[in-house]
């Protein structure tokens, strides 16, 4: 379900979207000095990863999406679990997993956001040769 060619490899892998090889950030999301940071471009097929001037500026929607889905995990956790906490719990519980979970959430976003315009070729490191 997860295996390469799907999208959800290339995502969660944090691999190139063209051909799942090569490596998109240049370092773990929760390392301080490559938060972030991703490759100019694709190390086995030189795919450009910046398409375009600022075209990582749309993964801040999906960072948005990605927010509101942790919000809503973390509220139905509590109700489920927890359901005689008050809602100040819930709160300092939605401030704390946003704040331990921010870095992964922003490198999940620009990875989605390139996903959703760069298709998996699974030929293309054999026509580079
Ligand atoms: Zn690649």
């Amino acid at each position: 379900m997860i295996g390469k060619g799907t999208k959800v490899y290339s995502i969660f892998k944090m691999k190139c979207p063209r051909c799942h090889e090569g490596d998109f950030y240049k370092g773990h999301p929760y390392k301080y000095s490559t938060m972030g940071r991703v490759h100019e471009n694709c190390s086995k097929c030189d795919l450009k990863y910046n398409i375009e001037p600022s075209f990582f500026q749309g993964s801040y929607y999906v960072a948005y999406a990605l927010g509101v889905a942790l919000l809503i995990a973390v509220s139905v956790i509590k109700l489920i679990f927890f359901p005689e906490a008050g809602p100040l719990d819930l709160l300092i519980s939605i401030i704390v997993s946003l704040t331990l979970l921010s870095p992964l959430l922003y490198a999940l976003s620009k990875i989605i956001w390139i996903n959703v315009f760069v298709k998996y070729e699974k030929n293309i490191l054999k026509k580079r040769l």
